[in-house]
C-alpha cells in the first residue's frame, strides 16, 4: 500500500510539473496581460496629465488602472483548475500521468480496446484439456505448466492453477523464451516444450490442428502443447468479459465515438465478443507490433485514438496512441507507458475519463472567458473612459480585483466528476 501511495504521489507531482499546452496558453496571456495593464495604465496618464487634467487625478487613473488589474483572476484561472482535477482524478481512480493527453481526451474519435485483461477479467480459467498423442491429461498440464511459471500471461496463471487444483508436481524447466503475441518456450525433462496460439501456426507457416468439435470456439480460447514439435494436447481456457464492458461500449455509441477490439486471440472469439458488446469492428491474431501500426493506421486516417490495454504487448499501442490508457491490474510496462491509469480496472472509467476531461477543459475556459471578460470592461472603466459620469475609486478597483480572482476560483471548486 505505502508502494502504492509513494507511487500516485509521484506520478501526480509529474503531471503538475509538465504544464499542458492550455496551461502554457493560460501562462502566455497572464504575462501578456501585465504587460497590458503597465502599458494602459502609463497611456491613461500620458492622456489625463497631457490633456490638460491635474497631475493628483492622472496618478490615481494610472493607480486604479493597475490596481484592477493586477494580480489577476487569470493567473489562478487555470493552475486551480488543475490542481483541483488532477486530485479530483486521482481520488476517483484516475490517474493522470500526462495532462496534455488528458486535455486530448476530449476530442477522442476512436478508442481502441485490448480484449484480454482489458475488456475481459483475463481471469482465464481452463475449461478442456485435450490429449492428441500418448500422453495423459496430467501430463500435458505439467508440461505446459512447467514452461508457463516463467510467464505472466493471464494464460499461464490459468494453467498453474489448474495445476494445483489437480495436486500435480510443478516441474521445473529451462531455456524458457516469450515468443511475442505467440506463446512460450522451454525445455522440460530435456524436450522441447512449445505452448502456444494458432499464432505459432501461422507464423511457422504450418497447418493448424483441426479443432475437436466439443470446442466452443466463441468463448474458449484454444492453446496447443507441443512436446518436441509434435502437437500432442490441446489447453482451452475462458475468459469474462467484464462487468462494465457493455455499458462503456454503450456510451461510446451515444457519445459517436468508435470503439475496436485488438487482440492477440483468435477471430472467433474477437468476433464473438465484438458483436456482444455492439463494438465498431475488431481485428483479432495481431501481434504486438501490429497493435501500434494498427494505432497510426487509425491516426493516419484523421482519428483522435485512444488505445486502452494491460499487456506488455499492448505497450507499443499505448505510446502510439493520442492517448494511452493503462488498466490498473495489468503489467507494470502498460503502467508506465501510460499517459493515464484506471486504478480499478474499470472499463466505464474510459468513460468517466473522457467525460471528465470535458468538463475540466469546459472550467478552464469558463474561468478563462470570465477573467479576461473582466479586464476588458473593469480596466476601461479604471483609466476614465466614463469620466464624469462614472469613475471608479482605486479602492473599488482593489474589491473588484480581489472579487473577480475569488469568482475564478469559487468556479474551480464546483467542478465534479460525473456520476457512475
Ligand atoms: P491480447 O492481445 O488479447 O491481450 P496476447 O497478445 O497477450 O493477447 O496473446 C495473444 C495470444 O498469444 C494468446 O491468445 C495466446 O494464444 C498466445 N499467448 C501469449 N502468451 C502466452 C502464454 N504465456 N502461454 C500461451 N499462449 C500465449
Ligand atoms: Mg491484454
Amino acid at each position: 500500500m505505502a508502494f502504492y501511495l509513494n507511487k500516485v504521489i509521484n506520478l501526480v507531482q509529474e503531471a503538475q510539473a509538465a504544464k499542458s499546452n492550455t496551461q502554457n496558453l493560460a501562462d502566455k496571456v497572464a504575462k501578456w496581460l501585465t504587460f497590458v495593464a503597465i502599458t494602459i495604465g502609463i497611456a491613461t496618464f500620458a492622456y489625463w496629465y497631457g490633456t490638460g487634467g491635474e497631475m493628483a487625478f492622472a496618478l490615481e487613473r494610472m493607480v486604479t488602472v493597475m490596481v484592477t488589474a493586477c494580480p489577476h483572476a487569470l493567473g489562478v484561472a487555470i493552475p486551480l483548475v488543475v490542481a483541483i482535477s488532477t486530485t479530483l482524478s486521482a481520488t476517483n481512480g484516475l490517474l493522470i500521468r500526462n495532462r496534455t493527453a488528458f486535455e486530448m481526451t476530449r476530442k477522442l474519435t476512436t478508442v481502441i480496446f485490448d480484449k484480454t485483461g482489458t475488456l475481459t477479467e483475463g481471469s482465464h480459467e481452463v475449461k478442456r484439456v485435450v490429449t492428441l498423442a500418448a500422453y495423459t491429461d496430467d501430463e500435458i498440464i505439467q508440461y505446459a505448466a512447467a514452461v508457463e511459471q516463467h510467464s505472466e500471461h493471464h494464460i499461464a496463471k490459468g494453467m498453474l492453477r489448474l495445476l494445483k487444483e489437480r495436486e500435480l508436481p510443478l516441474w521445473e524447466s529451462d531455456n524458457f523464451q516469450y515468443l511475442q503475441g505467440v506463446g512460450v518456450r522451454g525445455s522440460v525433462n530435456s524436450k522441447d516444450i512449445i505452448v502456444a496460439g494458432p499464432n505459432h501456426f501461422k507464423t511457422n507457416n504450418l497447418e493448424i490442428p483441426v479443432t475437436p468439435p466439443e470446442v466452443d470456439q466463441d468463448t474458449e480460447t484454444i492453446n496447443y502443447v507441443l512436446i518436441g514439435g509434435q502437437t500432442a494436447g490441446i489447453i482451452t481456457l475462458e475468459d469474462r468479459i467484464r462487468e462494465g464492458s457493455q455499458e462503456t461500449i454503450r456510451r461510446l455509441n451515444e457519445m459517436a465515438i468508435k470503439s475496436f477490439l485488438l487482440t492477440g486471440d483468435n477471430e472467433k472469439i474477437a468476433a464473438a465478443v465484438s458483436t456482444k458488446l455492439g463494438m465498431s469492428g475488431f481485428l483479432a491474431n495481431v501481434l504486438p507490433h501490429n497493435k501500434q501500426e494498427k494505432v497510426r493506421g487509425y491516426q493516419a486516417k484523421g482519428e483522435v485514438v485512444a488505445m486502452t490495454g494491460d499487456g506488455v504487448n499492448d505497450a507499443p499501442a499505448l505510446a502510439q496512441a493520442d492517448v494511452g490508457i493503462a488498466v490498473g491490474s495489468g503489467t507494470d510496462v502498460a503502467a508506465e507507458t501510460a499517459d493515464i491509469i484506471l486504478v480499478d480496472s474499470d472499463p466505464r472509467d474510459v468513460v468517466k475519463l473522457i467525460d471528465f476531461g470535458k468538463r475540466t477543459y469546459r472550467k478552464m475556459i469558463q474561468n478563462l472567458a470570465w477573467a479576461i471578460g473582466y479586464n476588458i470592461v473593469a480596466i476601461p472603466l479604471a483609466a476614465g473612459i466614463l469620466y464624469p459620469h462614472f469613475i471608479l475609486s482605486p479602492a473599488i478597483g482593489a474589491i473588484l480585483m480581489s472579487a473577480s480572482t475569488m469568482i475564478v476560483a469559487f468556479n474551480a471548486t464546483l467542478l465534479k466528476l460525473p456520476e457512475k
